[in-house]
């Protein structure tokens, strides 16, 4: 099957512009502008959407000769439009940012479906590349993840959007050395108190939300900071799933019983691997009750680099 578009977003264009003539399936080949973007397989799915890895092309050198992408979709299912406000949002947003450690979009192509395509990250999630590699990456290589994350996440807040949605699976990594924040599905803009608060259906990630985010739905940077700190757990534990321990109850059950437990003091311990001055400079902080003793992501740039293995 072969598709062929009239045209292609880029970065500063204007997403609406576009008009598909078929669906898309893998192995459609988007012809764009001179561009050619060849689906290849699929690298990810979630309750939402799909990821597929792409080959990108310019013949008539507009972009690198050739290049490797990522393309995302939204499911079709009953709840499209919802999904498609929220995949309309993700894009917006993405649109705005460039940064080293931010996943770079590339374009979007609209369509029946809408793609998002953007540069392939090459070693994929950070879950999995934890679990995977544990035996060779080293701690200095999780401080400098650690580091690139508290950037790219300084300038989310610098640009008013909460992320929502930190965590190690929404991680790629780059290189050995190098990491990039992805996955802006739920990410929003701040309103003019600086924060947002949710009007989403949608199913949260509670186990790295803050007090403040799992009861009021408030977000706030430094309730991303919270999220931020059960990343470095995962990141230090290799890609454990950070469960709260608790001796008589589930505190997952609901959000009220996690809430409580969170106030009562629990917190996820230090992992095995994990060395001490970690846990209690950089991860203990971020899960500060008050969220106004919590360090921001400027702070935890400087706490990283003061920290020496
Ligand atoms: P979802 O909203 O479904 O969680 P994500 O944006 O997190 O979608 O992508 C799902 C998975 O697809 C990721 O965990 C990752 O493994 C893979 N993926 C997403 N974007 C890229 C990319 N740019 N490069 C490489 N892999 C990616
Ligand atoms: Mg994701």
């Amino acid at each position: 099957l072969e598709l062929s578009f009239d045209n292609l977003s880029l970065n500063e264009n204007d997403p609406m512009d576009f008009l598909a003539d078929n669906s898309n399936e893998l192995n459609t080949i988007f012809d764009l502008e001179g561009c050619h973007v060849e689906v290849l397989s699929r690298i990810g799915s979630g309750n939402y959407g799909e990821v597929f890895q792409g080959k990108m092309s310019s013949p008539g050198g507009a972009v690198k000769p050739e290049r490797l992408v990522a393309i995302k979709q939204v499911r079709d299912n009953g709840r499209v439009s919802n999904c498609l406000i929220d995949f309309q949002r993700e894009i917006n947003i993405m649109k705005t940012l460039e940064h080293p450690n931010i996943v770079q979009i590339i374009g979007v192509v609209e369509g029946p479906q809408i793609s998002l395509v953007m540069e392939f990250v090459a070693h994929g999630s950070l879950d999995c590349y934890l679990k995977i590699n544990r035996d060779s990456i080293t701690q200095e290589q999780l401080l400098k993840f650690a580091l690139d994350i508290a950037k790219g996440m300084n300038y989310l807040g610098q640009k008013k959007i909460v992320h929502r949605d930190l965590a190690a699976r929404n991680i790629l990594v780059a290189s050995e050395e190098h990491v990039k924040i992805s996955d802006f599905g739920l990410a929003q803009y701040m309103n003019s108190d600086n924060h947002y608060q949710w009007r989403t259906q949608r199913e949260l990630p509670i186990k790295w939300y803050a007090p403040e985010s799992m009861l009021q739905g408030l977000f706030y940077p430094l309730s991303d900071v919270w999220s931020y700190g059960v990343t470095l757990y995962e990141l230090f534990s290799y890609g454990e799933d950070p469960e709260l321990k608790n001796d008589d109850n589930k505190p997952y059950e609901n959000n009220i019983k996690f809430h409580e437990a969170l106030r009562a003091g629990q917190r996820l311990p230090c992992p095995d691997t994990c060395p001490q001055q970690v846990y209690c400079k950089l991860m203990v902080p971020c899960w500060e009750f008050e969220m106004k003793d919590r360090p921001s992501f400027f702070k935890l740039i400087e706490i990283i680099t003061s920290i020496s293995l």
